[in-house]
């Protein structure tokens, strides 16, 4: 029997993105969809480790992966493009390069480094937020420590400007690292300062009290200090100007102070929060037809009406899910509503410690860490099963 083929294209080899075409492959059969997804590089990479790349406590090539390995070419073409607009009236996705028809779009194209408009922000700091971004910021690093080791007047100084969830993981991984690249480029120790920036009134602002309490208790431990209440109002190439007229002699700036919706989105009617696209129960744009969005792109709401954080955790659930929801239309048959189950979080302080929620319960330390170790083999068992598992055990 012939069927009316249905083109289902996926926007983003992300976490949510690669999810939803892996997902795809193996739910719904060849003769009743084609399914493409379009990805400005050839990779996907774990997002969740860009800190550790940045810091360069790990080789940024272990955490990133060629897409075509992770999915089925049979099933799924694999573009290489950059997408710069939508067409939803004429269900089109532009591309740099060609413009692609859709019959159902599964946008996963991810958010954007949230810059409060502050001055200089853009052109002079550094973000943790995409491989390309991290593996800048370790060369800049490395470049910084040689010039010191040429001329070592006055301090190497580490500015970071952000405590969440990226910027607490990214001062402990820069803390194993100093050492090495102090011993590598014969640096005194003591002429490196790393400087921390908080502009709200506690670090983590918004974590359960437990992980605040450890993440504070690891920074004392080592000695790191950081101003609370803070903010940033201005950045020059090595300089960082704060609220209250203090000027701090930077180095480096690392910026991590959030992540905001795709700016790729806006005006296409979408209702926006914090430029992410609200979804509803399905994960579609309400009353446009067959438009998800998934992901940092897009926000929904728990039962409460609060929005969720944007999480790899939840885009990889919506995936999966918008995954799901193809197939049932494809079948047509009636789809369930996403439900997110939310399982923890759990934030690396460093090599071999960590703290968190599993389960709705705090862990810290070793285990922690050894959780943190499992969620990510978990990921890589859901994407490319146990090969993948194989091949990601040591990193
Ligand atoms: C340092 C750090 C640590 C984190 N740790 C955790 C953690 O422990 N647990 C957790 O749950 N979450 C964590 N997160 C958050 C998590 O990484 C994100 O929520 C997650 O990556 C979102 O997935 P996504 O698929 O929406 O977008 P992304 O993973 O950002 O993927 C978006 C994809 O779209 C592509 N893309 C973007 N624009 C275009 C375009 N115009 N055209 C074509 N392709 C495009 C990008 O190249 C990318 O491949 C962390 C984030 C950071 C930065």
């Amino acid at each position: 029997m012939e069927y009316d083929k249905k083109k289902v294209v996926i926007l983003g080899g992300g976490y949510g993105g690669l999810m939803t075409a892996v997902t795809l492959q193996k739910r719904v059969h060849p003769s009743r969809v084609e399914i493409y997804l379009v990805n400005k590089n050839d990779y996907h990479y774990f997002t969740t480790k860009v800190h550790e790349a940045g810091a360069g406590t790990v080789n940024p090539n272990s955490i990133k992966m060629p897409i075509q390995e992770l999915i089925d070419p049979k099933r799924v073409t694999f573009i290489q493009d950059e997408v710069t607009g939508l067409d939803i009236e004429r269900k089109k996705v532009i591309c740099k390069n060609q413009i692609i028809t859709y019959d159902y779009v599964v946008v996963g194209i991810g958010g954007t480094p949230k810059t409060f408009n502050i001055p200089g922000l853009e052109e002079h700091a550094f973000f943790l937020f995409n491989w390309e971004g991290s593996n800048r910021l370790r060369k800049h690093i490395e470049e910084k420590f040689q010039e010191f080791s040429q001329k070592p007047t006055g301090k190497l100084n580490l500015v970071i400007g952000g405590t969440g969830f990226t910027g607490m993981e990214f001062i402990h991984e820069l803390t194993k690292s100093i050492p090495l690249l102090c011993k590598e480029y014969k640096v005194v120790p003591n002429d490196v300062n790393i400087i921390v920036i908080e502009p709200n009134q506690q670090i983590l602002q918004g974590f359960p009290e437990s992980i605040v309490s450890d993440a504070v208790g690891s920074l004392r431990k080592m000695g790191i200090e950081y101003k609370v209440g803070m903010q940033v109002t201005k950045v020059e190439r090595d300089k960082v100007f704060l609220q209250d007229g203090t000027e701090i002699q930077s180095d480096t700036f690392i910026w991590a102070g959030g992540v905001t919706g795709n700016p790729l989105l806006e005006g296409h009617g979408f209702e926006l929060l914090d430029g992410r696209v609200k979804v509803d129960e399905y994960c579609e744009v309400p009353d446009v037809s067959d438009v998800y969005v998934i992901g940092d792109a897009s926000v929904s709401f728990n039962e409460k009406g609060q929005p969720y954080p944007p999480t790899a955790q939840i885009a990889i659930q919506q995936g999966q899910y918008c995954a799901y929801n193809i197939a049932m239309k494809v079948y047509g048959q009636p789809a369930k509503p996403f439900h997110y189950i939310y399982r923890g979080t759990v934030m690396s302080l460093g090599k071999g410690n960590a703290t968190g929620i599993v389960y709705d319960h705090h862990i810290n330390g070793k285990f922690a860490a050894l959780m943190k170790w499992v969620i990510e083999m978990r990921y890589c068992f859901m994407l490319g099963g146990l090969s993948l598992v194989r091949k990601h055990w040591k990193d």
